[in-house]
């Protein structure tokens, strides 16, 4: 018998509720927090005294933001620039040393950044490395102040395992499936342009893309003529032949994608070139929660469309699922925009929009849950690479004042 599972499951059920989250019920377990200790002071103090021999006492405080020392930044290969620039940025303002390791698999701009980014920053604080995983592993092995990671979930448990036997900090950039529910009352052309655009971006080779529709068999009669309608306008009518759409990063991406497309039931795209590495923007329907296009992060221009009856069991269907690192959500109502706000868990959410939040650095990027862990951009990434080291100083004299704190504890000592 496990002597906690009660416990657990009731705490967590509490949570789910919702029970915990109005400012008022914090409100009133903080004031709870505080009639414990001043209707207990004299208790506590025994107990303090029994167990520790001991109490302490602070002065006023400041945080000290430094550098943590050497830093490895692990880098993907979808966005192979900017998510080794953007952490890099982060690093050094705070003031690391760094060992930068782009992915193997966009080799072009890796050979670029470890053969010229080098020339552009201090040698002797910041280096290039290569490898695919492999090396990554050897490299793992050294310890290392602080770990950036941004890649799948699978290879985070990797770097983070590697990371636990030094005890170092990590900051993980997951990815995961990001659901969008597109509610009844919205406009489907306007919703159809904004997924269509997300999806299909970087031929929907983007963390942050807009994984899946989640709408009402109505809705999705209206959404699909709708999404044809944008995916033409932006691609033409041979959308391989466009210079807007992107390919497929290799072969073994291909194949994968190429095996979601037998999925429920193509309504939209569906054609594939090998030798191209192309996949055509295609929409899915009558897909099943089972099916393998809703097991895995599609990561392709592929969008497939399950359908509910409400907005509750959208928010179920949500909710049993891991933590997205974005969730969108699609209605002229704000109040349908908020529910699923309120009672959903996410890295990041827009409302009315695909991922625009990440590219504002007045907000933190991340996920949650195996979505990932930390995040940042803008001062956030700042924040990230800096130990925030508590400081107290205190003047040298006064020392009378101080002589309370020190044994014996008698009542007379007391009195100062
Ligand atoms: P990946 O995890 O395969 O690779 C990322 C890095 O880890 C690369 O540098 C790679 O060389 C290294 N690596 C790969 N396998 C390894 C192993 N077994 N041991 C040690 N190191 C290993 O990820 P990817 O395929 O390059 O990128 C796609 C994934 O990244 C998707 O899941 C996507 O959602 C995620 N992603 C997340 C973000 C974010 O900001 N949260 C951004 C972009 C991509």
């Amino acid at each position: 018998m496990d002597p906690f599972a009660d416990t657990l499951q009731r705490l967590r059920e509490a949570f789910v509720s919702g029970r915990t989250r109005p400012a008022e019920f914090r409100d009133a377990q903080l004031k709870g927090l505080s009639r414990f200790l001043r209707e207990n002071k004299q208790l506590l103090q025994e107990a303090l005294a029994q167990d520790l021999h001991k109490a302490t006492q602070l002065d006023s405080a400041f945080i000290r933001k430094e550098p943590f020392g050497l830093v490895l930044i692990l880098s993907p290969w979808n966005y192979p620039l900017n998510l080794s620039l953007g952490p890099l940025v982060g690093a050094l303002a705070a003031g690391n040393c760094v060992v930068l390791k782009p992915s193997e698999i966009s080799k072009n701009t890796e050979k670029v950044l470890a053969e010229v980014l080098p020339r552009y920053l201090d040698q002797s604080c910041f280096a290039v490395v290569l490898g695919g995983p492999q090396e990554t592993g050897r490299l793992l092995e050294h310890k290392f102040d602080y770990i950036f990671f941004t890649g799948n979930p699978q290879v985070g448990k990797i770097v983070m395992t590697a990371a636990a036997k030094h005890l170092t900090p990590v900051t993980l950039e997951l990815g995961g499936k990001n659901p969008c529910y597109v509610d009844d009352n919205c406009d489907p052309q306007t919703v159809a342009n904004r997924v269509a655009f997300f999806r299909c971006f970087n031929a929907g080779q983007t963390c942050v893309a807009p994984d899946y529709v989640l709408c009402s068999p109505e809705m999705q009669a209206q959404l699909v003529p709708a999404l044809q309608s944008a995916i033409t306008r932006f691609y033409g009518d041979d959308p391989q032949s466009s210079p807007n759409l992107g390919r497929i990063i290799s072969q073994k991406h291909f194949q994968r994608l190429r095996g979601l497309l037998s999925c429920g039931r193509v309504v939209i795209g569906g054609q594939s070139d090998e030798c191209d590495l192309y996949i055509a923007p295609t929409v899915l329907v009558d897909v099943q929660e089972t099916d393998p296009v809703m097991q895995e992060e599609i990561f392709g221009p592929i969008l497939p469309i399950v359908n509910v009856r409400s907005l509750g069991q959208a928010i179920d269907f949500i909710n049993r699922r891991e933590k997205p690192l974005a969730l969108y959500a699609f209605s002229n109502s704000s109040q349908v925009v908020k529910r699923v706000l309120a009672q959903t868990s996410s890295g990041g959410f827009c409302g009315n929009d695909g991922f625009m939040h990440l590219t504002l650095a007045s907000l933190p990027f991340g996920g949650v849950g195996s979505s990932g862990m930390g995040n940042y951009h803008g001062k956030f990434s700042f924040d990230t690479f800096s130990h925030h080291r508590a400081c107290l100083l205190r003047r040298p004299g006064l020392e009378k004042i101080y002589a309370i704190r020190y044994p014996p504890h008698t009542p007379r000592n007391l009195r100062v």
